[in-house]
């Protein structure tokens, strides 16, 4: 094994990460989350959770989904219980 894939370090603990057909070597998490991790498309962070993907992109967030303006998400999170307005409101007069 030889030396980190990011920052070029060969001490501590190595190990490797692989990916799909891609495969890292790093000296430690936040090397791998800097090559390894998806960037959200809306907000740019690096996605550790699970990933919210559709075909217009990768999120790392609900929010971010809809905010990116996917249809597909957005329609999937709204809810069916909409707040009604009470009817006939108790009119005191008189
Ligand atoms: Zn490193
Ligand atoms: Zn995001």
């Amino acid at each position: 094994m030889g030396a980190c894939d990011v920052c070029g370090s060969s001490e501590g603990r190595m190990f490797t990460v692989s990916m799909g057909n891609q495969t890292g070597t790093f000296d430690s998490f936040e090397c791998a989350i800097h090559m390894m991790a998806p960037a959200c498309e809306h907000c740019g962070c690096r996605i550790l959770g699970h990933p919210v993907e559709s075909e217009a992109g990768i999120y790392c967030c609900l929010h971010c989904a809809r905010e990116a303006g996917n249809p597909h998400q957005a329609a999937k999170t709204e809810h069916s219980t909409v707040a009604v307005p009470a009817q006939g409101a108790t009119a005191d007069q008189g």
